[in-house]
């Protein structure tokens, strides 16, 4: 494949800053609201050397990027046949906090693990096994992929948890329709998601994580972090629900598997050996970085990259 440069990442910015008018900041978060929309950096890595350009070292929450690691964690303690009563691996065809997407699914399960159903399920069957120790679990396991410890944003916690009218019907449908068990904590397993998804990290850090899910899940000293199978598992996930119902245009625009977050972030994940994440805050309809869409686009085509 061909190499990252720095006037490649300087031609993407400078195309994506065109963009950034065109999208809107979350707001049903009312913290993410007073985002900035013009904030745009992205960062590669590639034979051992990071590239940045424009608000790369700019703090972030993570949000739905985290699902990918919270994923990761329970594929190591479940089987995928234990997995698949639990939550699916299909495509969503609704938004990613559809409540009616999971009233109509088969047997109630959320779709798959990236939607809002998909991750609190995922969280309660983390807590499942680790109880009170979830949260440095996961804390952990974000460490390990990002290459550092990250905060979290108590704002944008206290923000999302105050708003959560959502995230909460859906949890009580699941109770409901017994998706989940009727003893769960459900307060501390939301907390524990608007924790998760809380996390600060900058586009230097998500190039880092998307560098272990396409280098086979070791990082760039070779330390295993998630096993090959899992990184495989967790790529084609990203491939076909990472963007949400936006996931088959955004394979034709760009071709590789990728996670997004309401917090602009988009982490990306390819077989080859390389690592690449975009910001920008101002998000299209569905939740995708609008500019952060259009500079992979770019930097798809002009260094061929789609998988497909
Ligand atoms: N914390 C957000 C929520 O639950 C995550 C959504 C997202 O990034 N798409 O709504």
């Amino acid at each position: 494949m061909e190499v990252f440069t720095q006037s490649l990442l300087d031609q993407a910015l400078a195309l994506g800053k065109l963009f950034t008018k065109d999208g809107k900041v979350a707001d049903y978060i009312p913290e993410l609201s007073m985002q900035n929309p013009h904030l745009l950096g992205l960062a590669s890595y590639q034979d051992g050397r990071l590239l940045t350009a424009g608000h790369a070292d700019i703090p972030f929450t993570i949000q739905s990027i985290i699902k990918v690691a919270l994923y990761s964690i329970v594929l190591e303690h479940y089987s995928m046949d234990e997995l698949r009563h639990y939550v699916g691996v299909q495509p969503s065809a609704k938004p990613f906090n559809s409540v009616i997407e999971l009233e109509l699914s088969n047997k109630n399960v959320p779709v798959n693990p990236f939607i809002n159903a998909g991750a609190i399920v995922t969280v309660a069957l983390i807590h499942r096994v680790y109880g009170d120790r979830s949260r440095e679990v996961i804390a952990d396991r974000l460490a390990n992929l990002i290459g550092r410890k990250a905060d979290y944003s108590e704002k944008v916690k206290a923000s999302e948890s105050a708003t959560a009218y959502g995230n909460r019907t859906l949890i009580y449908l699941m109770l409901s329709c017994k998706i989940l068990p009727a003893d769960l904590p459900v307060e501390e397993i939301l907390d524990i998601y608007f924790t998760s998804c809380s996390f600060l990290v900058t586009c230097r850090d998500l190039a880092h994580f998307s560098f272990v899910l396409s280098n086979e899940g070791k990082d760039e000293d070779d330390r295993p972090i998630l096993s090959r199978v899992n990184a495989q598992i967790l790529r084609s996930l990203m491939a076909s629900c990472g963007t949400y119902d936006y996931s088959g245009e955004f394979a034709l625009r760009v071709g590789l598997p990728a996670k997004s977050g309401v917090g602009g972030g988009i982490l990306t994940a390819s077989p080859d050996p390389f690592g690449l994440a975009v910001f920008g805050p101002a998000l299209d309809k569905h939740g995708n970085s609008y500019a952060g869409v259009r500079m992979l686009e770019f930097l798809s085509q002009a260094l061929n990259l789609s998988i497909y």
